[in-house]
C-alpha cells in the first residue's frame, strides 16, 4: 500500500526585504527564513502526514541543503533509501525575495532533480513495483516523467500526475495514459490553449483532455474549489470557506492528501472532499509544508 512519489525536492531560501536592491547596491535585509519544499516533496509529505507510507524518488545535490532534505523527509517517516546524493552538483533551491507589500520574486535552481533519470527508476524498480499508486510532477526530465507513467501502466499501479510547474509541449501520446491528470487553472489553461477563468471555462478544456482520452480530469480552481472531469460527469466540490493567510503549496497539500485517501479507500468523491478539507487548513497557517495538517487536525476540522 506504499504510495510513490517521483519528483522534485527544494529548499526555499526565503529574503523578506524592504524593497528590491538597485543594480550594484548592497541592501541589509530585515529578516530570512529556510523552509522545505518542491513540489514531490510537499505532496510526499502531505501524505504520510496522514498516515501513508511513501517512498520517495529524488535526487538532491552534496551541499548542506541535501542532507537538510534528507533528514526533513525522514523526519516524516518517508522511505528515502532511494535519495540520491549527486556530487558536484548543488540541491534543489528556490532564493524567494519577498517585500513590504508582501510582493515576491521567486528564482527556481532544479540542481540535482534534473539528473533524476529513467535509469533510477529501473534501480529501484523492485520496490516500486510493489507500490499502489504513483505521484508525479513535472520539477524533474519530462522523459523521466514519462517512463515512470509507462512504468505504472506496465505493472498495473494507478498514476496521478500534478502538470505543474506548466509546460506546453507535454507528449500527449504518453500522458493521457495516466490514470488522474491534476492541473490547476493556469497549468489547465496552458496545457489546452483555452481560456481557464472560470469553472465552466475549466469544465471545457477538461473535456477536451478527456476527449482526447484521459480518463479523470480533476482541475483545482483555488478558492473556487475543484472540479472532476470524467466521459460521463462533471462534478464540482466547493472549497470551504476560511480565511486565507498563505495559500503557497495549497495544490500540493490538496494532490498529497488526495493521494492518501485514493490508496486508502479508493473513493475519488470521499478522496476530494478530504483533500478540499485539507487544503483549507493549510491555507490558514504561513509555511508550507509546516501548514499541512495532521490527521487528527484534518478529522476535528471536518466534524
Ligand atoms: P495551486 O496551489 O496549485 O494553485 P489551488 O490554488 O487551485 O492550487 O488550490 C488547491 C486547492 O486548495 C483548491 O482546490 C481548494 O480546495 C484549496 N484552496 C486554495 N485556496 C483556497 C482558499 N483561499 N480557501 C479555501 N480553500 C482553498
Amino acid at each position: 500500500m506504499t504510495i510513490a512519489v517521483i519528483g522534485s525536492n527544494m529548499v526555499d531560501l526565503i529574503t523578506y526585504i524592504d524593497r528590491m536592491p538597485k543594480e550594484g547596491e548592497t541592501l541589509e535585509a530585515p529578516n530570512f527564513e529556510m523552509g522545505c519544499g518542491g513540489k514531490g516533496a510537499n505532496q510526499a509529505v502531505a501524505a504520510a502526514k496522514l498516515g501513508s507510507q511513501v517512498m520517495m524518488l529524488t535526487k538532491v545535490g552534496d551541499d548542506i541543503f541535501g542532507d537538510g532534505t534528507i533528514s526533513n523527509l525522514k523526519s516524516y517517516g518517508i522511505d528515502t533509501s532511494f535519495v540520491e546524493k549527486v556530487p558536484g552538483t548543488s540541491s534543489g533551491v528556490a532564493p524567494i525575495f519577498v517585500d513590504s507589500s508582501s510582493k515576491n520574486s521567486i528564482l527556481i535552481v532544479k540542481g540535482a532533480n534534473q539528473k533524476l533519470s529513467s535509469n533510477d527508476i529501473e534501480q529501484a524498480s523492485d520496490q516500486l513495483k510493489k507500490c499502489s499508486l504513483i505521484v508525479l510532477q513535472l520539477e524533474i526530465p519530462l522523459e523521466t516523467v514519462y517512463d515512470a507513467i509507462q512504468f505504472g501502466n506496465v505493472h498495473n499501479i494507478p498514476v496521478i500526475l500534478n502538470p505543474a510547474p506548466a509546460v506546453k509541449n507535454l507528449n500527449f501520446e504518453l500522458i493521457r495514459h495516466v490514470d488522474y491528470f491534476m492541473p490547476n487553472e493556469s497549468e489547465l489553461e496552458i496545457l489546452t490553449g483555452f481560456p481557464v477563468q472560470t469553472a465552466e471555462q475549466a469544465s471545457k478544456a477538461a473535456k477536451l483532455l478527456i476527449d482526447q482520452g484521459m480518463k479523470n480530469v480533476i482541475v483545482t480552481l483555488g478558492h473556487s474549489g475543484s472540479l472532476w472531469v470524467t466521459e460521463s460527469h462533471t462534478k464540482h466540490i466547493p472549497a470551504y470557506s476560511v480565511q486565507a493567510v498563505d495559500t503557497t503549496g495549497a495544490g500540493d497539500s490538496f494532490i498529497g492528501c488526495f493521494a492518501h485517501y485514493l490508496n486508502e479507500q479508493k473513493d475519488v468523491v470521499d478522496a476530494l472532499k478530504m483533500a478540499t478539507a485539507f487544503a483549507a487548513l493549510s491555507v490558514t497557517r504561513k509555511g508550507t509544508q509546516a501548514s499541512y495538517p495532521s490527521a487528527d487536525e484534518l478529522k476535528e476540522f471536518i466534524k
